[in-house]
C-alpha cells in the first residue's frame, strides 16, 4: 500500500506543478519515455511469459494485445466524445484518467508480492505519474474557471490510484475463488495490456523530440536483459 500512496503523492505533485506552470515541462516527456520503456519491458518480458505458462504464447499475447486495444479504444472514445473542445473537455478525459489511475493502483498492489517486479513496477509507474499529473493539472486548469474546482477534480481523479490498490487484494481473493487460475491470468493480461498501452501512449506524442525514442528503447532493452538474466 506504501507504493500506491507514493504514486498518488507523486501524481498530486505533478498536478500541483501542472496547475501552477500552465504548461508541461520538456523533461516530462523524457521521464514518461523511461517509465513507458520500463512498463512495456515488464509487460513483454515478465507478464506475458508468465501468462504463457498457463495459456500458451498465442493465447497470452492475444489476451494482452486485446486488453491494450480495448483500453486504447476506451481512451479514444472518452477523449473524443465531446463536440465542443472549449466546453467540458474535462469530463470524459477525467473519466479516462480515473479508470487509468485505478489500474495503476491495482497493478502496483498486484506486483507487490512478485520478486524484482515489486521494485520495477513501482519505478515504472512512478516515472509516468509525474508527467501524468502535470498533464492532468494543466488540462484541469484550462477546463475549470475556478482553481479550487480544478484542484478538486484532478485530485479526485488521482485518488482512484488508492482505490485500485485498496480493492485489488479483496477482488483478487474472490476472483480466484470464483474462477480459479484463469482469473489471475486474465487480470495479468489486462495489466500487461495497460502497460503496453501506457508505453505507447507515453511515446507517441513525444516521439519526434530528441532522445525520447532512444531512452524508451534503451530502457525496454535493459528491462528485457534483467528479465533474461533471471530466467
Ligand atoms: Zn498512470
Amino acid at each position: 500500500m506504501a507504493a500506491a500512496w507514493a504514486l498518488t503523492l507523486l501524481a498530486f505533485a505533478g498536478v500541483g506543478a501542472g496547475l501552477l506552470l500552465g504548461h508541461t515541462w520538456r523533461l516530462s516527456h523524457h521521464l514518461a519515455a523511461i517509465g513507458g520503456g520500463v512498463l512495456c519491458g515488464i509487460a513483454l518480458f515478465w507478464v506475458i511469459p508468465e501468462i504463457a505458462e498457463s495459456f500458451g504464447w498465442i493465447g497470452s499475447a492475444s489476451l494482452a494485445i486485446g486488453a491494450c486495444c480495448a483500453l486504447a479504444a476506451l481512451d479514444w472514445l472518452l477523449s473524443h466524445s465531446e463536440h465542443s473542445p472549449r466546453n467540458g473537455i474535462a469530463g470524459p478525459l477525467l473519466a479516462a484518467t480515473a479508470i487509468h489511475s485505478f489500474l495503476d493502483g491495482w497493478s502496483v498492489r498486484a506486483f507487490a508480492i512478485q520478486p524484482v517486479a515489486d521494485v520495477a513496477v513501482p519505478i515504472g509507474l512512478a516515472l509516468h505519474k509525474i508527467p501524468e499529473g502535470l498533464a492532468l493539472g494543466w488540462i484541469a486548469r484550462r477546463s475549470f474557471l475556478k482553481v479550487g474546482k480544478a484542484v478538486a477534480a484532478a485530485a479526485a481523479v488521482e485518488a482512484f490510484t488508492l482505490a485500485g490498490a485498496v480493492i485489488e487484494p479483496r477482488a483478487n481473493r474472490s476472483g480466484v475463488a470464483a474462477f480459479g487460475e484463469g482469473w489471475s491470468a486474465a487480470v495479468l493480461a489486462v495489466i500487461a495490456g495497460s502497460f503496453l498501452f501506457l508505453g505507447v501512449h507515453a511515446l507517441a506524442p513525444a516521439r519526434k523530440r530528441a532522445g525520447v525514442v532512444g531512452l524508451f528503447v534503451i530502457t525496454l532493452l535493459a528491462v528485457g536483459g534483467i528479465a533474461l538474466l533471471r530466467r
